[in-house]
């Protein structure tokens, strides 16, 4: 745990998590309310250093008076319930089904990831592996959410921080933009150190399609470029400064990859699934939602280019160049 004192009204809170991408931040705002972004996850450990955290700055989890969601990952919406009933949760509609979730989101969810099983070319091994991918929800509690804002708006409470809708690595992504100097919360949305993964979720607003978050993703990234930000205080690790100077690398970066998947492509029909066991070939046993979400992002954002088609066999995509 660590925390910085106020600057300018934000002050930072680090909390562990029980996951592989290690500490969370999360920020605490002076304004007309007193704002938390972010919560954490639903852990002793991590309740335990919120409120010492607080006490260090003069406060208590009692005298928090609203909590704005960045999105709605364990990490970060995890420990909503631990706050008392009176604290206003406030973010994207759609983190709804994910921090309140109830027997539509599992019946969708189980059903999405099946199909998406079969269509990836997943073994029948593999298949019943598919609803373990809910599991790092096990650090999430169940709390409803009391107000939505949308692109464009102010914080309540706080006039001066404007909404600005980051979809892609999450579908609920927000990051926060205080105009008078630059600063901006960016969640997940933009890292010091890596790029955050665009991760496939179910639609829960009726359909069939997926997203393809890859795709928005990088449009959200470019998106930043028009915005005048000076200081980006990040999800995870230390700020980012040169906000526009970061973009291009992880676009060319992004570039890079999708050019080693498009040479595995070429010569080869290949299914998702067997992409992603030569691109990731550690960890695809152990972390099979991600590294599949990874290897879709890239094929969808090929395929975008029109480098590449898929066609459908007996089941699954079969994708060439
Ligand atoms: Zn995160």
């Amino acid at each position: 745990m660590s925390i910085t004192s106020f600057v300018n009204n934000i002050a930072k809170i680090t909390l562990s998590t029980p996951y592989a991408v290690g500490d969370v931040n999360v920020y605490l705002i002076k304004g007309d309310v007193l704002t938390l972004v972010d919560a954490g996850p639903l852990t002793e450990t991590a309740w335990g250093q919120l409120s010492a955290a607080l006490a260090t700055l003069g406060y208590s989890p009692g005298d928090i008076e609203q909590i704005v969601l960045t999105h709605h990952h364990p990490d970060h919406a995890g420990m909503l319930e631990r706050f008392s009933e009176s604290v206003k949760i406030i973010g994207h509609p759609y983190n709804q089904y994910w921090i309140n979730r109830d027997e539509y989101f599992h019946r969708v969810y189980d059903d999405f990831f099946y199909r998406l099983g079969v269509e990836s070319g997943l073994p029948e091994a593999y298949l019943s592996a598919v609803s373990k991918f809910k599991s790092p929800l096990k650090y999430m509690g169940n709390r409803a959410l009391d107000g939505v804002v949308m692109e464009g708006e102010a914080l309540p409470g706080l006039p001066d921080w404007k909404v600005i809708e980051t979809l892609g690595h999450a579908q609920s992504h927000l990051s926060f933009f205080r105009e008078s100097d630059g600063v901006m919360i960016a969640g997940d949305h933009i890292l010091a150190h890596i790029s955050p993964n665009p991760i496939i979720e179910p639609p829960f607003e009726g359909g069939i399609e997926r997203s393809k978050p890859l795709l928005q993703y990088n449009r959200s990234l470019m998106k930043l470029m028009d915005i005048p930000v000076s200081f980006a205080y990040t999800g995870h690790g230390k700020e980012v400064e040169d906000v526009h100077g970061l973009i291009p690398k992880r676009m060319a970066k992004q570039e890079e990859r999708a050019k080693a998947v498009l040479e595995m492509v070429q010569g080869k029909r290949q299914t998702v699934f067997e992409l992603c066991r030569h691109l990731f070939p550690a960890v695809y046993k152990k972390e099979l939602g991600l590294t599949l979400s990874e290897t879709i992002g890239q094929l969808d954002y090929l395929e975008s280019l029109g480098s590449i088609r898929k066609e459908k066999g007996d089941s699954a995509f079969h994708y060439y160049a």
